[in-house]
């Protein structure tokens, strides 16, 4: 039902009525209260301008969960609770209350041109070393290049040339079209552990701290994640815990206007903010996670700062935040959700390491993957994963600004994209 998020059935335990009284939030702006969502859009038009049209053009959708690519996903390396990214319907009392928003075929289509398109010099490269090629030294050494100049760095590098060479003579392979189909499986297989969907209501709120450098996609992404939770029915708190800038908080009440003013059946309240200008973002996330408990909101998105994993004070700042959300709730935050800016090439590898290290992520969204982007970055991630306790999934892959510009991330339609 669920084809953007997987949803799990939460808890029996009653959300906190309504009324409840916050008692965190003082010292804290509630900006966006329950029915006190500004309805005009006017002074935040300069923020995507059309993702009313997005939503509306989605509804229809509904009787088409998937996108074509799912059913032929391999499904033998995922337990089958996590294969099929459109989970079916949890329990049953959800499902009245639930309202399928699946991402329309068209949006996918449209996603999966942009990727293409953004990843189109990577896949030429790569494609092109097959083209008349003779399977031998000669097409090797093309594809080293290819695959080295579309950051899959070193190491991925000569795994997957090693992988295809035992599979192209284990099948005494001379078709180098075989070949190409074969690099492609290898890229498939190894990304394959990333595609898991993130899970949301196992715990009520469901918790989810954002992070990541500046300019990466952050509030963006926060953003049209909130749209496709509230147009699931999901009732959302995001904290601004960006408390430098005044824009942040500017940019997540456009979405979150926008959310209110759109929300399922015209309702509005269905998304709050909590901030906090120059106040302490640790502060903000404690109060947001509070608030969010006694309004029974069931997600909270913690929306940071933007830093580098060199800066060690404001490394220490997240995990200061970290800490203060689990202070605020025990096991959250459930999720914690690096931002990787797609165009960031070898480095991005070390950016998920260093996060990785000082706050033990629990999954990725790659952005801007529309742009100069060559995507073999992902499969560097995804061999160096392998040597973590679990893989690292990528939850959602952006090619662009707009809400259908974000999309689950299909390891198939992925490895696709890089060698064609
Ligand atoms: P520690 O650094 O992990 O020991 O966390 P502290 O308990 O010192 O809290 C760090 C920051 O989190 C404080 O400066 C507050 O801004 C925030 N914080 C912690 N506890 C509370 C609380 O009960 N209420 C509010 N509003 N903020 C809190
Ligand atoms: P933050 O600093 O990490 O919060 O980054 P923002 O969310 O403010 O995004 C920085 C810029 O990148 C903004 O102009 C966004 O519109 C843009 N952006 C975010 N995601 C994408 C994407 O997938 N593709 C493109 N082309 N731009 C994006
Ligand atoms: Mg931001």
């Amino acid at each position: 039902m669920f084809s953007f998020f997987r949803k799990s059935s939460p808890p029996a335990a009653a959300p906190a009525p309504e009324g409840a009284a916050t008692p965190a939030v003082e010292g804290a702006s509630t900006a966006a209260g329950d029915g006190a969502v500004p309805r005009s859009r006017s002074a935040r038009d300069w923020l995507h301008a059309d993702v009313g049209e997005l939503f509306f053009g989605k509804k229809p959708a509904a009787t088409a969960p998937m996108p074509p690519a799912a059913p032929t996903a391999p499904a033998s390396a995922v337990p089958p609770t996590t294969a099929a990214a459109p989970v079916q319907a949890p329990a049953p009392a959800e499902s009245a209350s639930t309202s399928a928003e699946p991402s329309s075929d068209t949006d996918r289509a449209g996603w999966m041109a942009k990727l293409k398109s953004g990843l189109q010099r990577t896949g030429g490269a790569i494609a092109g070393a097959f083209v008349g090629a003779e399977i031998g030294d000669e097409l090797y050494e093309d594809l080293e290049v290819a695959l080295l100049q579309s950051d899959a760095g070193a190491e991925a590098t000569v795994y997957l040339l090693d992988e295809l060479q035992r599979r192209v003579t284990r099948a005494h392979v001379r078709d180098p079209a075989a070949a190409r189909r074969l690099l492609a499986r290898c890229i498939e297989e190894l990304l394959h552990p990333l595609e898991r969907p993130l899970v949301i209501g196992a715990q009520t709120p469901t918790v989810i701290m954002v992070v990541g450098v500046n300019g990466a996609g952050k509030t963006t992404s926060v953003g049209k994640l909130a749209r496709h939770l509230v147009d699931s029915d999901q009732k959302v708190l995001l904290a601004a815990a960006d408390t430098f800038r005044a824009a942040a908080r500017e940019q997540l009440l456009a979405w979150a206007e926008r959310a209110g003013a759109t929300g399922s059946g015209g309702s509005t309240g269905r998304i709050e903010i909590v901030s906090q200008e120059g106040g302490d973002p640790a502060g903000v996330s404690f109060d947001a996670v509070v608030a969010g408990k006694a309004r029974g909101c069931d997600v909270v998105l913690v929306d940071t700062a933007g830093r580098l994993a060199t800066q060690a004070n404001l490394m220490e700042e997240l995990k200061k935040i970290k800490r203060v959300i689990t202070k605020a709730e025990a096991g959250a935050p459930h999720e914690i959700i690096l931002v990787i800016d797609g165009n960031t090439g070898q480095n991005a590898l070390a950016q998920v390491q260093a996060f990785d290290e000082a706050l033990q992520l629990s999954g990725l969204v790659i952005t801007k993957l529309d742009g100069t982007a060559k995507g073999g970055v992902l499969a560097a991630i995804a061999l160096w994963s392998r040597s973590r306790a679990l893989p690292l999934p990528v939850y959602f892959v952006g090619v662009g600004e707009k809400l259908a510009d974000l999309q689950t991330f299909r390891a198939r339609e992925f490895a696709a994209a890089l060698v064609e």
